[in-house]
C-alpha cells in the first residue's frame, strides 16, 4: 500500500514537472520569449531525472528528460538531419565534472589520462551548414534534434559564414560537408536592439540567446540581415563525396580531418570558418578547472555572452567508442557558470530617500543566491520601471545580477501571481523628514523638496554650502561635515553659525588651534555675496551662473523668494524647469525656516552689481512713510535702492514720490502741499513688480 502510495506520489510529480518543462520549452525554443530563469528550468530538469532515477519505470519515451529542444516551427520548410543535433549534458562543479571523467574513464577501461577540446559555451542557437562543392546551400536550426528548420535564406545574412570555402572540394575537405556550430548575437547588439525595442514601446528580448534565436527564425530574411549576428563553428556534421551515401561518411572524415576534435576545429578555420579564439587543448582533465576559472574570469569582458564551458574529449576515435545517450553525446559536458538569474519574491516596496532628494523605491526580495552572491534588495528606479515591469508586491520575479553590476529585476513571472499581490504605491511625502515630494515635469524621479532640512539630504547640502564657490569656508572639507553631523553639531547650514570651539574640539582629531581657524572660517562666511548665497542654497539646477543672473536681476533675497515662475523666467538663463525649481524650494516652510536664520547672520554688501546711474529708478527720490503690510521698510527701502532710488527720510522739493501707509501723519501732509505724487504701498508694489520685484 505504502509503495503504491509512494509511485503514485512520484508519477504525479512526473506528470506534473512534464507540463511545466514543455511549457517552458515551448517559451524557451518555440517562441524564443522564456518567462523562468535557466536556473529554475534547470532545477526541474534535475528533479525530473532524479525522480526517473529512483523509478525507472516511470521513464517514458516522450520524458523531455530524453528530448532535444523543441519541435520545428511550421511556418518554415523542415529539414531532416542526417546526423541527429544533439544537447549537452551538465555539471556545475568541478567534483561533478570528476565524476563524468569517472564514468567515461570506466567506460573506456582506462585510467590514463585524458585530452581534452575546452571550449567557451557560446550562449546562442546551434545551426547546421551544407557545403556542396565548396558552396553553401543550406542551413537547418536544431529543432528537436532530428528535425530543424531551414533557415537557409537567413543565415546568407550572416557575414562571418562563408558562402564559398577555401580550397578545393574532394581535395581539402569532403564534396558534401556539413559544419556546425553556434549563431550568436554580439552583447552591444543586443543592447543596441533591445533598447530600440523599448523606444518603441515593445517588450524587447530577454537576452542575447533569445535575440539571436529570434533574429535567425524570422520569416523575413531583411530583418535578420540588420541584427548584427555572429557565427563560431564548433564540430563537424555530416560529410559525403556527391555519389556517395551517409555510410561511409567514417572514413571520408578520417580521410579530410585530424583524429583530434581541437585539430579538427583549426582545419575548420583554415577553410574559411569562425573558431572562438578562446579554445584551447588541454592534456589532461586536471587542466580543465583552470580553463574554466580562466575563462569565468573573462566572462563580463568577452564581447558575447557565455554560460559556461564546453569540455570534449579531443580523441576522435575515443569519441566514437562512447557514442551518444538519448538527447547528448557521452563524450562532452557543459561545466556550465553559476546561474546569473534566479526566481526570488518582493517581499516589500521601501522608498530610500538619496543624497539630492530622489525618492528611489527599493524592492526588498527573500533572499536568493544569484551571481555568486545573495541578494536581498534591488533598485527599481522610478515609477515607469514598476509600470514598466508590471510589477506589485508579492510578485515572483527574475532576478539579474551578472559581475559587478548592481542586482536588476528583469521581469515578472505573472502565471506565478498569487491572490496575495498588491499594488505599490508612492509616498505622498519625503518618507525621511515628511515634507512635501514633487515629480518635476519630464523627470521620472519623485523628490523630496526640503534640501536644506532633509536628514537624507543634509551632508550634501552643509558641503555645497561649505564649498569653494559658496561660502568658501575654509578648513570645512568633507569629512569633517560628515563627522560633524554624524555627532549631531548640525543639522542644516545654519547651524554652522551657531557651533562654539568646545563642540568643534570634540570631534576626532580636532586640535584647539584647528577647531578656532574652523570658527573663525565661519564667522568670516558670513560675509558673502546674494549670488553666492543662492548657488550655495543648492537649489536643483541652479548652478554659478544663474545664480549670479538671479542676484543681478533681483538684488535681494526675498524678491527672489516670492517671485513666481512667469517673473523668475524674465531672467537670463532662467527656463521653465529651473523657475519650478526655484519656487518649489521655497515654497518648501522646511528650506523657508533655513533660509531665514541663514539670512539673519549673513552680512550683505549694500548695492552688489550694475553702477548706479544705469538703473531704472536713478536719480529718483522716494520717501517712505506709515506702516506698511506687504513688506516691511527696510525692504521697501532695499528694493527701491536695488533699482537705483534713494531713499530719503524728509520730504523736500527734491523729493520725487512719497510712499504712504497706513497711519502716515506729518510726511504725507507736507507732500500734499508740495505737490508732491503720493502713492499708495499697492503702486509700491506695482512699481517693483514692473521691475520683477515682487513681494
Ligand atoms: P544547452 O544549451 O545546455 O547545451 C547544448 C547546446 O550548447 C548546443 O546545442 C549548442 O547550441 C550549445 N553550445 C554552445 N557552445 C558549444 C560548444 N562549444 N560546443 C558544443 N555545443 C555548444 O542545451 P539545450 O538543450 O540547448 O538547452 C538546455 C538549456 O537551455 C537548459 O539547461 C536551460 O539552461 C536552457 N533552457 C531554458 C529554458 C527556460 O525556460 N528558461 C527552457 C528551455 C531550456
Amino acid at each position: 500500500m505504502l509503495v503504491n502510495d509512494l509511485m503514485l506520489n512520484a508519477q504525479q510529480k512526473i506528470s506534473q514537472l512534464h507540463k511545466e518543462i514543455n511549457q517552458y520549452n515551448h517559451q524557451y525554443y518555440v517562441l524564443d520569449q522564456p518567462t523562468v530563469p535557466d536556473a529554475e528550468y534547470d532545477r526541474l530538469m534535475q528533479s525530473l531525472i532524479m525522480l526517473e532515477l529512483e523509478n525507472p519505470e516511470l521513464k517514458t519515451l516522450d520524458s523531455p528528460s530524453q528530448k532535444v529542444g523543441g519541435q520545428a516551427l511550421k511556418s518554415f520548410s523542415q529539414i531532416t538531419h542526417q546526423l541527429p543535433m544533439l544537447s549537452l549534458d551538465n555539471v556545475f562543479s568541478i567534483e561533478d565534472f570528476y565524476s563524468f571523467v569517472k564514468r567515461i574513464k570506466e567506460r573506456l577501461n582506462t585510467d590514463k589520462k585524458l585530452q581534452f577540446c575546452a571550449e567557451p559555451k557560446l550562449d546562442g542557437l546551434a545551426v547546421s551548414l551544407r557545403y556542396e562543392h565548396g558552396l553553401f546551400v543550406q542551413a537547418a536550426t536544431r529543432g528537436d534534434g532530428k528535425v530543424g528548420e531551414n533557415i537557409t535564406a537567413n543565415i546568407r545574412t550572416v557575414k562571418s559564414i562563408p558562402l564559398k570555402l577555401v580550397g578545393i572540394s574532394g581535395e581539402d575537405y569532403p564534396e558534401i560537408l556539413e559544419v556546425r556550430g553556434e549563431v550568436f548575437m554580439p552583447k552591444s547588439s543586443f543592447q543596441a536592439l533591445n533598447k530600440m525595442a523599448l523606444q518603441r514601446g515593445e517588450k524587447g528580448f530577454a537576452n542575447p540567446r533569445n535575440a539571436a534565436a529570434g533574429s535567425l527564425r524570422q520569416l523575413d530574411s531583411k530583418i535578420t540581415a540588420k541584427r548584427n549576428l555572429a557565427f563560431y563553428a564548433y564540430s563537424l556534421g555530416f560529410v559525403s563525396s556527391m555519389d556517395e551515401s551517409g555510410g561511409e561518411a567514417e572514413e571520408l572524415m578520417a580521410k579530410f580531418f585530424a583524429a583530434s576534435h581541437y585539430d579538427r576545429l583549426c582545419q575548420l578555420k583554415t577553410i574559411g570558418f569562425p573558431m572562438s579564439p578562446d579554445v584551447r587543448l588541454l592534456d589532461s582533465e586536471d587542466a580543465c578547472e583552470t580553463f574554466y576559472q580562466d575563462i569565468l574570469s573573462k566572462r563580463n569582458a568577452l564581447s558575447y555572452e557565455i554560460d559556461g564551458t564546453v569540455l570534449k574529449v579531443d580523441d576522435i576515435d575515443l569519441q566514437l567508442s562512447l557514442g551518444f545517450v538519448a538527447r547528448a553525446p557521452r563524450w562532452a559536458i557543459a561545466y556550465k557558470f553559476p546561474a546569473e538569474e534566479e526566481l526570488t519574491c518582493v517581499e516589500d516596496v521601501e522608498f530610500q530617500v538619496g543624497r539630492t532628494g530622489a525618492i528611489t523605491p527599493v524592492a526588498r526580495l527573500t533572499p536568493v543566491f544569484v551571481g555568486g552572491v545573495t541578494v536581498s534588495n534591488a533598485t527599481l528606479h522610478n515609477q515607469d520601471e514598476i509600470t514598466r515591469l508590471g510589477l506589485k508586491i508579492n510578485d515572483t520575479v527574475i532576478i539579474r545580477r551578472a559581475g559587478d553590476v548592481i542586482p536588476q529585476i528583469v521581469s515578472v513571472v505573472i502565471d506565478k501571481r498569487g491572490d496575495n499581490s498588491k499594488e505599490i504605491i508612492f509616498p505622498n511625502s519625503c518618507p525621511v523628514c515628511d515634507s512635501m515630494v514633487l515629480k518635476p515635469e519630464g523627470e521620472a524621479v519623485l523628490r523630496c523638496t526640503a534640501g536644506l532640512f532633509c536628514g537624507a539630504q543634509r551632508k550634501e547640502a552643509i558641503k555645497h554650502f561649505a564649498s569653494r564657490k559658496a561660502h568658501d569656508i575654509d578648513g570645512l572639507g568633507d569629512k569633517l561635515v560628515e563627522q560633524l553631523v554624524d555627532e549631531k553639531l548640525i543639522n542644516t547650514p545654519a547651524d554652522l553659525f551657531t557651533l562654539t570651539e568646545i563642540q568643534v574640539s570634540t570631534i576626532e582629531r580636532m586640535g584647539k588651534k584647528s577647531a578656532t581657524n574652523l570658527i573663525n572660517a565661519i564667522e568670516v562666511s558670513k560675509q558673502t555675496t546674494l549670488a553666492k548665497f543662492i548657488y550655495g542654497l543648492g537649489i536643483r539646477e541652479v548652478g554659478e551662473a544663474t545664480a549670479a543672473n538671479l542676484a543681478n536681476h533681483f538684488q535681494i533675497l526675498t524678491a527672489i523668494e516670492k517671485a513666481p515662475i512667469e517673473v523668475l523666467q524674465q531672467v537670463a538663463d532662467v527656463g521653465e524647469v529651473v523657475a519650478k525649481n526655484i519656487v518649489n524650494f521655497f515654497k518648501e516652510t522646511h528650506n523657508l525656516e533655513v533660509v531665514a536664520h541663514l539670512s539673519a547672520v549673513m552680512q550683505w554688501p549694500s548695492v552688489e552689481i550694475k553702477s548706479v546711474k544705469d538703473l531704472p529708478l536713478a536719480d529718483k527720490t522716494f520717501v517712505l512713510t506709515g506702516a506698511l503690510t506687504q513688506m516691511d521698510r527696510t525692504e521697501a527701502k532695499t528694493a527701491l535702492q536695488s533699482l537705483g532710488a534713494k531713499v530719503s527720510g524728509s520730504v523736500s522739493k527734491k523729493t520725487h514720490f512719497v510712499v504712504a501707509g497706513d497711519k502716515a501723519g506729518s510726511k504725507l501732509t507736507k507732500a500734499q502741499d508740495l505737490g508732491i505724487p503720493v502713492l499708495t504701498e499697492e503702486d509700491l508694489a506695482e512699481l517693483l513688480a514692473e521691475h520683477a520685484i515682487v513681494f
